[in-house]
């Protein structure tokens, strides 16, 4: 089975943000713009999506990301655990997502996330008959959860389903600008570095919370250090995505 599509570069980092949290247009968005990096932020209408708009984008925010180039990605209408819902409740919560996209005139998400990074055989079946490229879940089973971020696996083509790639670095109070190296320098030899991050700042969630200040040292140093910084639907340009796997 060919995974691999062109040789993976060295230093190629993976940019997600998950949750929809205002500080990812207001502050993330112009940053990466700056650097022209690529990045997926996952949108869901759960946790305070639609109760606090000082703290969650507008679908007008969202709008203009994507319009700006950057990946809009599906983690669900209510972001509850995949792993205990039955199969009709997550193709409709996947599909309440797409629906809001095409309302705003958004690209349909073609990559998503679990919400809480909680996975099943069942949840993959789902994304595979609704042709989803690439999908990304946390650190877990190869390495400890920890609840305000850690280190993970470096995502590796050959090894890892498509569906169900790894996180490397999950930013949070927890993980360090040490840490975010680590992760960094795992992204040689056909592996590829996949960040976790929420909002910067999350005031809503503090576990996964990142401080500004410490955000832009970490967009600098993959500047600095000749990194690929790209979207998740973008690796379709290195590695087969799940649509195209042939037995
Ligand atoms: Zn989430």
């Amino acid at each position: 089975m060919i995974k691999v599509r062109f040789p993976i570069p060295d230093r190629l980092i993976v940019l997600t943000f998950d949750d929809g949290v205002k500080s990812c247009a207001t502050f993330v968005a112009p940053l990466l713009k700056h650097y022209r990096f690529g990045a997926t932020f996952y949108i869901t209408e759960g946790l305070n999506f639609l109760k606090d708009k000082d703290r969650y984008m507008t679908w007008g925010e969202i709008r203009e990301l994507d319009e700006a180039g950057f990946e809009i990605g599906n983690h669900t209408r209510h972001h509850k655990n995949v792993s205990t819902q039955l199969r009709e409740e997550l193709i409709a919560d996947l599909g309440h997502i797409d629906h809001r996209c095409q309302e705003n005139g958004i690209l349909l998400p073609q990559t998503f996330c679990y919400p809480g990074d909680h996975n099943s055989p069942e949840a993959v079946t789902v994304l595979e008959e609704r042709q989803y490229l690439f999908a990304r879940r946390g650190v877990a089973p190869e390495y400890p959860y920890y609840d305000e971020g850690g280190r993970g696996p470096a995502y590796n083509p050959t090894h890892h389903h498509p569906l169900l790639i790894p996180t490397t670095g999950a930013s949070g109070p927890n993980w360090t600008f040490e840490d975010f190296i680590w992760a960094v320098e795992q992204a040689k030899d056909g592996n590829i570095a996949v960040l976790t991050f929420h909002g910067v700042p999350d005031l809503d969630h503090p576990w996964v919370h990142t401080e500004p200040v410490q955000f832009e040292s970490y967009m600098n140093y993959l500047h600095n250090n000749d990194c690929t910084v790209i979207a998740m639907r973008d690796l379709a340009r290195y590695v087969v995505p799940f649509t195209e796997i042939k037995e």
